[in-house]
């Protein structure tokens, strides 16, 4: 049924490690052969043998407007045609980061870069510059990227400095980071009461969505924000997945808390590679060439990738996009819910704007060791129910799932379609 497929991953993994360029790819946690995407249109993408699926990734995020959007397609082309890269500025980043601008609460001054990795990395860097202080604070299950001294898990237990979880990271990279429990606030006011003025910054997703997707409480994101500003340290939310996707003005606006440094992502490149780090004017003033916090890029504010963001940030910005975004994907994960429960399967589901969470649990998770205890195997089998019918998830039962404003009526009812079969066979 899917020779091309096969062929081709046969072949990859001859010249690529496990047969593709980023792991999750390679459906090692679902089984089975990735799909060969050979094209795609507004909500479909199909696969080398010429089958059609509804596609709930979107590129893991970025296509937000639907796959090969006219306009965005059409911005492409007349940038490419006038020269793919200069090396020196342009009066698109002007226009870009003026619209970043306008756009995040806080941010007043941004630097583009070409991957979420490269924002965060940075953003790290410049908190550790601008407070002089070496020690960062993330969270358990969140994914930030994959530099360094955030390739790191918790050892048991309050403070124990990070051991790296990725071979090739040095202990000396890692053992600044301390990583403690997402949405558990004693645990972050504890270790800021015993070594707040070491910390330079706490790093988190306000909405978590790469432990599959898990909501911050409001108190816990009102908890660091308090204890970052009474102990100077540096406030990050990395917005790489829920900025633009949540809301147009990100998951800051929807807690109504402002971080220091905001890191984007995936929605601001529309498919292509843009990716920022921005916040206060003071802050960014450390950044090289004004101050000493090195940092650079030869493709960074590339003219064909700030195209297609550009682009996609004019169209998210048209009246009722949110909307029609959160209501549809409201609409997808709630009937998933009923179809489930009518085929009394244990499992639930979560949305937040145009991103989703589905769940072989009974309750929503809240925590990574929530989210760890769900049916990984039952999940496993729906994805292979799913995608047999045409639809293709998220190839992980700990990845979020987005939707595109071109996941229309027809197209969430017959997701929830496949999935009542799906369900009913688990
Ligand atoms: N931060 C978050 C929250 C992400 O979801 C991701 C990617 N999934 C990254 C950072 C890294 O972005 P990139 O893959 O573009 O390097």
């Amino acid at each position: 049924m899917t020779n091309k497929n096969e062929t081709l991953f046969n072949r990859a993994q001859k010249t690529t490690p496990g047969g593709v360029n980023s792991p999750v790819r390679a459906f090692r946690s679902v089984g089975g052969t990735p799909r060969f995407i050979t094209r795609a249109e507004g909500p479909y993408f199909w696969d080398a043998d010429d089958r059609r699926y509804i596609d709930y990734i979107g590129s893991w995020g970025p296509a937000i407007v639907g796959h090969a959007h006219p306009q965005v397609v059409s911005a492409v082309q007349v940038a490419a045609a006038r020269g793919l890269s200069f090396g020196a500025p342009t009066e698109g980043e002007v226009l870009m980061a003026e619209e970043i601008c306008k756009l995040v609460p806080g941010v007043e001054q941004v630097r583009l870069v070409s991957s979420g990795t490269e924002a965060t990395m940075s953003a790290l860097r410049l908190a550790r510059g601008a407070t002089k202080r070496d020690k960062i604070i993330k969270f358990e299950g969140c994914y930030h990227g994959h530099a360094d001294s955030l390739l790191v898990k918790a050892g048991s237990g309050l403070l124990t400095f990070g051991n790296p979880t990725s071979a090739g990271v040095p202990e000396d990279f890692s053992k600044h980071t301390l990583v403690l429990d997402y949405n558990n606030c004693e645990q972050l006011e504890e270790v800021f009461q015993s070594i707040g003025d070491q910390i330079a910054c706490v790093i988190v997703e306000p909405i978590a969505g790469n432990m599959n997707l898990i909501r911050a409480t409001p108190a816990f994101l009102e908890t660091m924000r308090r204890l970052c500003s009474a102990h100077g340290s540096v406030l990050i939310f990395d917005e790489v997945m829920c900025g633009f996707r949540v809301g147009l003005h990100g998951a800051q606006a929807l807690y109504q808390v402002q971080a220091d440094i905001v890191c984007m992502g995936k929605v601001i490149g529309g498919g292509l590679p843009v990716a920022a780090f921005g916040g206060r004017a003071d802050l960014m003033g450390h950044m090289a060439p004004l101050g000493g916090v090195y940092q650079a890029g030869t493709l960074s504010g590339n003219p064909v990738a700030v195209a297609a963001g550009m682009t996609t940030l004019k169209i998210i910005q048209e009246d009722g996009f949110y909307e029609t975004l959160s209501a549809q994907t409201r609409k997808l994960v709630d009937g998933l819910a009923a179809a489930a429960k009518e085929a009394g399967v244990t499992f639930c589901a979560d949305a937040v704007g145009g991103m989703f969470g589905l769940y072989f649990a009974a309750k929503v998770p809240t925590s990574y060791a929530e989210m760890m205890a769900s049916d990984k195997e039952k999940f496993n089998r729906f994805f292979h129910l799913m995608l047999d019918a045409g639809v293709y998830l998220a190839p992980s039962a700990f990845e979020a799932g987005f939707v595109s404003i071109q996941h229309d009526d027809a197209i969430v009812d017959a997701t929830i379609a496949a999935a009542m079969q799906a369900f009913a066979q688990l």
